[in-house]
């Protein structure tokens, strides 16, 4: 069988030739005033770090404005809940994001659900996690909507399917779930307490890998045909599921690197940039 790479790269790339034309749009309407994304790193975390300036360098590329708020590893709740207002009442500043995880002094799902529903690009509140799940508007949580991106882009229909999502984080396994089902699939979502996990995947038309743990899901779990989708990245390329043995035994895949982690990106500044155009009017 003939496995589709289900290339993240490609359609970030292509995408933000889009967003640049857009951009370009929002600053003609706005007497040139540049839409600008907040970005909030608490800590000295070096992923977390990377993770940011990678967002920031993706808004330079579609020729949004970024500003960088850095605040020390001390950072209590209520100086962060202090910042995300002021970032909420800047009308300069179209989006909000705050990167995860954050020290655990701070009450992180508070300091998430401060950010305003209009703010919130990268789709962390509880207001906009219920929004999505209900089929309002909202913007989605930026990592499982960048999987359905993906397979929008690749005409990977996901109604009558069986999707099992290994994982159910607020940001991942639980909203994948949403948007899934939303999208007329049946789901099954597994976690740390899951019994039988091969065999509930062998049922799998579609595998979403949301573990946090290399190569866990193994490749003979996996039926062929199966669409499989692997959200993880760990040291040296790998990602939760164990891919190598099923290139030309399932249907379609995300490769790791290259696959989710692009288009997680991408539908920040995707998200950011149409925040940016609903609030033009305003800039
Ligand atoms: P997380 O918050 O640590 O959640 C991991 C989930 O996996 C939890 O729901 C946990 O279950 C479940 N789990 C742990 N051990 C399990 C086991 N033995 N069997 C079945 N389920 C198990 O992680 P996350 O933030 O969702 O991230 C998941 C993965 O996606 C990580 O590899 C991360 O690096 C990656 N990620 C990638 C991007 C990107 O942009 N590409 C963005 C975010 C995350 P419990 O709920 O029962 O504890």
């Amino acid at each position: 069988m003939k496995t589709q790479i289900l290339d993240g790269k490609a359609i970030a790339l292509k995408t933000e030739a889009e967003l640049h034309e857009r951009v370009a749009r929002i600053k003609d309407a706005g007497n040139g005033r540049t839409p600008m994304l907040a970005t909030v790193l608490v800590g000295s975390d070096p992923a977390s770090a990377t993770y940011v300036r990678m967002k920031q360098n993706a808004c330079k590329r579609v020729g949004m404005d970024s500003i960088a708020v850095e605040l020390p590893e001390t950072t209590t709740t209520e100086e962060l809940l202090t910042k995300i207002k002021e970032l909420n009442a800047n009308s300069l500043c179209q989006g909000i994001l705050l990167q995860h995880p954050v020290p655990p002094q701070i009450e992180e799902r508070v300091c998430f659900d401060s950010i305003a529903l209009n703010k919130d690009v990268d789709g962390v509140t509880c207001l906009g996690f219920g929004r999505m799940a209900m089929g309002e508007e909202a913007y989605g949580s930026a990592t499982p909507q960048g999987i359905m991106r993906l397979l929008s882009a690749y005409k990977i229909p996901v109604e009558g399917k069986h999707a099992v999502i290994v994982g159910r984080s607020p940001i991942l396994g639980k909203p994948m779930a949403m948007m899934m089902l939303n999208q007329n699939a049946t789901i099954t979502v597994c976690h740390s307490r899951t019994k039988n996990l091969p065999d509930i995947i062998k049922n799998a038309d579609i595998v979403v890998g949301a573990v946090g743990r290399p190569e866990f899901i193994k490749a003979s779990w996996i039926k062929d045909g199966a669409v499989v989708i692997d959200a993880g990245y760990h040291p040296g390329g790998i990602g939760d599921i164990e891919l190598t043995p099923l290139y030309d035994r399932v249907s379609a895949i995300t490769p790791v690197p290259g696959g989710v982690g692009p288009m997680t990106i991408n539908t920040l500044i995707f998200q950011a940039v149409d925040a940016a155009e609903k609030n033009s009017v305003k800039i």
